[in-house]
């Protein structure tokens, strides 16, 4: 009674792309390109404050099958949406495109405000990333269309990793100001720059990577994907709201991001922070949500630490603890965690993990949970079941390995 997610073979998912195309534009893709979604090991609301986190490339990739044009028309369909749309790439500003062709006309505008002579173009999408499930599918959909346009406009970015770093800033910007979505840049880099079998450790501050094997088969790991199908409209919302107390907290503690404050300065920014409050009444949140917000980010990017030097020492293993702790400082510290994803976690450590986390902004999406191979089944099972005895919508899940990146 479980629903599992899976992956599609890359030549399948190209033919799905490549048929949707021909089929709706009665003509042949000049090529199909891919783009994988992620998942987040630990490290979570940190890239906006310049810290650390360790995402990796799922086998879950969105495909887009594209023909350039003479022009600056963008003809646009997916599977997943109703209809053609077009946009006019000349118009593309931010507020301009609504829906979906915005993560694609996004990432051909930013392009073009980067310098580059990009046209307009015929796309066919077609995905096994599920949608607002934590995973970045948008992230997903950016990286796909952000290749094909690399290859197609001879761009040559994605070639090195230097280019695919400047690619990643292309499509946080077209998340950002064409699509509207105030993430940082997490997805897109390992979208990106991802590598297969390995974690990627990012660091937000300089954009610098560092590639981590992440090898759970030999240790008779697992790592299960919980998909709360939750979704909380006021996410979005809190994740702003999350940002503006982080940048209030280091304005007040006059640094340039909370990466400035390590583990051994902390009690004292703390204690600061405590003795500093806004002039009443200007909107500025109250000092003791500060406190908490910057001992969850600076405990938050020491985890992430750990966790890699376990990873690097072949102790993957060992990493429940980290798991468990950042679960924790998500729900009470940083306050983003729901009666979904906290069921999830708790449910998945008494059916035998050995660490389990939401994972992504929170409030809905996703939880992960390390465990067994062999108890792959019944831990997602135990999550099922826990679900209807709460009457929460049924959860899905899938076991997710580390892939290549976009290509
Ligand atoms: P996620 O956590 O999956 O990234 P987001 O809300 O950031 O959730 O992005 C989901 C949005 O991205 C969808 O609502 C849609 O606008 C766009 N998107 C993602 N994948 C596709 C696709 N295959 N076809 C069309 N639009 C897509
Ligand atoms: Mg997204």
């Amino acid at each position: 009674m479980t629903t599992w997610i899976d992956a599609w073979q890359p030549a399948d998912g190209a033919d799905r792309a490549r048929a949707l195309f021909t089929e709706r534009f009665d003509a042949e893709p000049n090529g199909v390109w891919s783009a994988p979604g992620r998942v987040n090991l630990i490290g979570e609301h940190t890239d906006y404050n310049g810290g650390l986190c360790l995402p990796f490339a799922l086998p879950h990739r969105t495909y887009v099958a594209v023909r350039p044009v003479d022009s600056d028309r963008i003809r646009l369909i997916s599977a997943q949406e109703e209809g053609i749309r077009e946009v006019d790439l000349s118009t593309v500003a931010p507020g301009t495109v609504q829906g979906w062709p915005s993560y694609v006309a996004g990432v051909a505008w930013a392009l073009r405000q980067a310098g580059h002579a990009v046209r307009g173009f015929d796309i066919a999408v077609d995905s096994c990333v599920p949608y607002g499930s934590g995973l970045s599918s948008s992230a997903a959909l950016e990286c796909a269309v952000a290749v094909a346009l690399d290859e197609l406009f001879d761009l040559g970015l994605a070639a090195t990793d230097q280019g695919r770093t400047t690619l990643t800033a292309v499509c946080v910007r077209a998340e950002n100001e064409i699509a509207g979505a105030n993430t940082g840049g997490m997805d897109q880099a390992v979208s990106l720059r991802g590598r297969a079998g390995h974690a990627l450790e990012l660091d937000c501050l300089d954009d610098s990577v560092r590639h981590v094997p992440f090898d759970l088969t030999g240790h008779d790991l697992a790592l299960l994907v919980i998909d709360t199908r939750a979704e909380h409209s006021h996410a979005g919302g809190e994740y702003a709201a999350r940002r503006a107390e982080c940048e209030q907290a280091a304005t007040l503690l006059q640094v340039r991001t909370l990466r400035e404050i390590t583990p051994d300065g902390l009690g004292d920014a703390l204690a600061g922070l405590a003795r500093l409050t806004g002039p009443e009444g200007d909107g500025s949140a109250a000092a003791e949500v500060l406190v908490r917000r910057v001992r969850h980010v600076v405990t938050e990017i020491a985890r992430v630490q750990e966790f890699v030097e376990l990873l690097a020492a072949d102790r993957v293993d060992e990493v429940g603890p980290a798991m468990d702790a950042s679960h924790a400082s998500l729900r009470d510290d940083y306050q983003v965690s729901c009666r979904e994803l906290d069921l999830a976690v708790d449910t998945a450590r008494d059916a035998g993990a050995l660490g389990a986390r939401m994972t992504g902004g929170g409030f809905g999406g996703s939880a992960i949970a390390l465990v067994r191979t062999g108890d792959v089944e019944s831990v997602a099972e135990a999550v099922a079941a826990a679900f209807a005895g709460a009457e929460l919508r049924a959860p899905t899940f899938l076991v997710a390995t580390p892939e290549g990146p976009a290509a």
